[in-house]
């Protein structure tokens, strides 16, 4: 089995200032490729705290990757540190200097001496040019191990990992098919799938295994195969993939690890549809996931936010009636804000969501975590409501992957 350790290196890491995505994704792609990630560690920017990681982690894996610490402040001290490690000297990369002065150059940028250095690499690596950045990733190799140092940069990292290091890997070393396929399902807590899935759990072979994955909204249910070989090992992943997906057809999203958001613009591409959203409680959270994904533009007009219940009349229509009798948390205001969003934002589609997010504002018949959600187009409105258990983060998003989802059941 080929292994890997990761090295994640700042301190911005150790006081929680910044999340460490970088391990995740690295491990991600080391996993699809067979190879196994045994530990991630992650270390300040501290000499001693970086050269006891090396020894520790290059102990056991084949394969140490390290982030961060590359960059032209003082407080980046991982490139001297891999000199020490590693030996030689430092040398000019050159290619990386004319990089980085062309970039200069074209901002009207005076270059300063830090940046300069960032284009010295010692000449005991094999230099990975950066064409997202500027800090170059190394490549080293010693006592059968390999050594890569990259910007913890997420954008950077992540562009010269696909350049060079993934392809490097797979020739270097000889791994074995490890394959994912996860089925993205909503509406059922994990136990009662757990439930569901008793009897295809129980007859997987050894080599196959089943993972629940629960986040705001959806469950996750990744397959994992390993083989020997890629082909064979896809086969039989798919048809047990299938084989679940059948069982659990009424709560199945999507056969694919994407977001909500995503999914919906799959959704509305295939059919050629425009939505516009109608967004009370959310704020905007709704707009937002679907503009997270590219190419929303073409399937998403816009949103109207309606905080109050002035805006949601003089905005969106909604009679003043509705919500003196109903209240703003309604299905016949949320049906309302929907009919007044397809006109508005003329689309063929409208979601309209108003609930209580907390952790203020119930009453005893409308307790917090009520969510009334509308979905559908001019002739064919859906209502729904939800009451939500978490705090008013969770509920938000929940609400928003609720109510997406709703309209792609349509
Ligand atoms: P560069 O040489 O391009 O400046 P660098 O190697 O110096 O990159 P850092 O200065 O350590 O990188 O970090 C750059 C940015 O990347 C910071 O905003 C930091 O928060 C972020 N970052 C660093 N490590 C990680 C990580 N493991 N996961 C996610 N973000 C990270
Ligand atoms: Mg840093």
């Amino acid at each position: 089995k080929v292994t890997a350790s990761i090295i994640t290196i700042g301190d911005e890491l150790l006081i929680g200032q910044t999340i460490d995505t970088n391990s995740a994704w690295m491990a991600q792609q080391l996993n699809g490729m067979g190879i196994w990630v045994q530990r991630r560690v992650a270390v300040g920017d501290i000499k001693e705290a970086i050269l006891e990681a090396l020894d520790e982690e290059s102990a056991s894996a084949d394969i140490i990757l390290i982030t961060g610490g590359l960059g032209p402040t003082a407080d980046d001290i991982t490139k001297p540190t891999l000199l020490e490690y590693f030996g030689g000297t430092m040398v000019q990369h050159e290619p990386t200097l004319q990089r980085l002065m062309q970039l200069f150059e074209s901002r009207g940028l005076p270059i300063l001496q830090r940046n300069i250095d960032q284009a010295l690499v010692p000449d005991s690596c094999t230099v990975l040019m950066n064409h997202h950045g500027l800090a170059p990733g190394m490549w080293f190799e010693k006592g059968g191990k390999v050594f890569v140092s990259m910007p913890g940069v997420p954008h950077e990292m992540k562009g010269i990992m696909t350049d060079h290091v993934l392809p490097r890997l797979q020739e270097q070393f000889d791994t074995k098919a490890v394959l994912h396929q996860t089925l993205l399902t909503s509406g059922m807590g994990e136990s009662f799938v757990a439930e569901k899935l008793l009897a295809f759990e129980a007859q997987l072979p050894e080599h196959i295994k089943l993972a629940y994955l629960p986040s705001y909204g959806l469950l996750k249910l990744r397959l994992t195969a390993h083989g020997e070989d890629k082909v064979s090992t896809a086969a039989e992943l798919k048809l047990r993939f299938q084989e679940m997906e059948a069982l659990l057809k009424d709560i199945a999203v999507y056969d694919e690890d994407i977001s909500m958001g995503e999914v919906l613009g799959r959704y509305l591409k295939t059919k050629g549809k425009t939505v516009g959203t109608a967004e009370s409680c959310t704020g905007g959270y709704i707009a937002h996931s679907i503009t997270a994904v590219a190419g929303s533009s073409a399937y998403y007009n816009g949103s109207v936010v309606t905080y109050s219940n002035a805006m949601k009349t003089k905005l969106l229509g909604v009679k003043e009636a509705t919500l003196a009798t109903y209240g703003a948390v309604s299905e016949e205001t949320v049906r309302e804000m929907a009919a007044g969003a397809l006109k508005v934002l003329n689309t063929d589609y409208a979601i309209a969501v108003s609930g209580i997010m907390g952790p203020d504002g119930g009453t005893p018949e409308k307790p917090v975590g009520t969510v009334w959600i509308a979905a559908g187009s001019a002739d064919n409105i859906v209502t729904v409501k939800y009451r939500l258990m978490y705090d008013r983060e969770r509920n938000i998003q929940m609400t928003a992957i609720y109510a997406m989802n709703e309209l792609r059941k349509l």
